[in-house]
């Protein structure tokens, strides 16, 4: 029996892959979570995990005269014991929010262990370290993002000799047909209004203003080990086209299915099978009727362009991009920034960024992560 970790069990990734885990009664031993511990306790006694790990400090006396038996942790170090607890014979789905995602991935992966990966913000601002650690300890990681899941799927029999590029797919957002000078009035709750997509509220904001597609280019130029010219968006309004694979005979294979983040994550747990889940919502093509494209202008949407720009630029150049991001965001849903200005944060913060002789390291990363949203968060709040 797999021994199965979650890291963020109780946000949205986190409780889909609960619903996974319960329809093929799979095992799971630990978790760590943020502030919710009615949820947690409720996941504790369905599930009975060895070890949890939780940041609602207030609750861990109650939570450990609960559950005697249960070996409760504390905090961020609580998620970096959780990873390392099992060594190779544990998966970890690392459900977590932002640069958080990390280091409990890098621990994962060195104590070899298989990881599942919904944490993208790991990949953007250490998909090189990550990857090459990932290879050197022969350890998976499986991406739970609908668009990378389509694109692995797709790949399952493929070499990276016969592709042409991927495309991945972009909803645009709820904000797709309004004009520029219409968005800096738009609101907290419009934004976390998406057409399509029931999502954590971070990264429904990063989808209204595209910074998750830009996120979703760079995780696959990582995740697939495919240069940014192979490495193409698409807008797709309906959100049923979860992302495109164009091979070097310009066939072009695309994979269809719901808005429903129980799909990528069944098969990251199951794969390359496709084993049956009756909890995945079936899609009637009958009444999708049409599916729509256009081009991603990226003269328009600034920035996916700079996701691409950070890249090239390399090093911590991503890093800058997350850490500003992450702010923004976080400034927006407390109402201190417009949404407009999320976009001007970043483009000033990563173009003023100058870039100093440091070693491109994990710790160094998290450092600068910090240093930033600190700056960041004194400024605007
Ligand atoms: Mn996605």
């Amino acid at each position: 029996m797999v021994n199965y970790i979650i890291l963020g069990a109780t946000g949205s990734i986190g409780t889909q892959a609960l619903n996974i885990l319960r329809f093929n009664n799979y095992n799971l031993v630990a978790f760590s979570y943020g502030k919710n511990t009615d949820k947690a306790i409720d996941i504790i006694k369905e599930f009975k995990p060895k070890y949890v790990s939780t940041n609602d400090t207030l609750r861990i006396k109650e939570l450990r005269s609960l559950f005697p038996d249960v070996v409760i942790y504390e905090g961020n170090v609580g998620n970096n014991k959780i990873a390392s607890l099992y060594k190779g014979d544990a998966v970890v789905i690392n459900a977590l929010v932002g640069s958080a995602g990390l280091k409990p991935t890098e621990i994962a992966i060195k104590n070899k262990n298989k990881v599942l990966l919904a944490n993208k913000e790991t990949l953007v601002i250490g998909g090189e370290i990550i990857m090459n650690l990932a290879k050197e300890n022969n350890v998976e990681i499986i991406p739970i993002d609908s668009e990378h899941s389509a694109i692995y799927q797709l790949l399952v029999g493929h070499n990276r000799e016969e592709i042409k590029r991927i495309i991945i797919t972009a909803s645009g957002g709820p904000f797709r047909n309004k004009e520029k000078e219409e968005l800096e009035s738009v609101s907290v709750e419009d934004a976390l209004n998406h057409p399509n997509w029931k999502m954590g509220s971070k990264i429904t904001i990063d989808s209204a203003t595209l910074m998750n597609k830009g996120f979703e280019v760079i995780e696959a130029h990582h995740l697939f080990n495919l240069p940014l010219d192979m490495i193409d968006t698409i807008i797709h309004p309906e959100s049923i086209i979860h992302s495109m694979v164009e091979f070097k005979d310009y066939s072009i294979f695309a994979q269809m299915g719901s808005s429903d983040m129980h799909l990528a994550i069944n098969y990251a747990i199951n794969g390359p099978t496709h084993s049956k889940c009756d909890i995945i919502k079936p899609l009637d093509l009958t009444k999708v009727s049409a599916l729509h494209f256009e081009a991603l202008d990226l003269t328009k949407h600034k920035l996916v362009n700079l996701a691409y720009e950070v890249v090239k630029k390399g090093s911590f150049y991503p890093t800058v991009l997350n850490a500003s991001n992450e702010v923004a965001v976080e400034l927006f849903l407390n109402k201190k920034i417009k949404f407009t200005d999320i976009e001007r944060i970043i483009l000033k913060e990563v173009n003023s960024y100058d870039h100093f002789n440091i070693k491109f390291t994990i710790d160094n990363i998290l450092k600068l992560d910090k240093n930033i949203k600190e700056k960041l968060r004194k400024i605007y709040s």
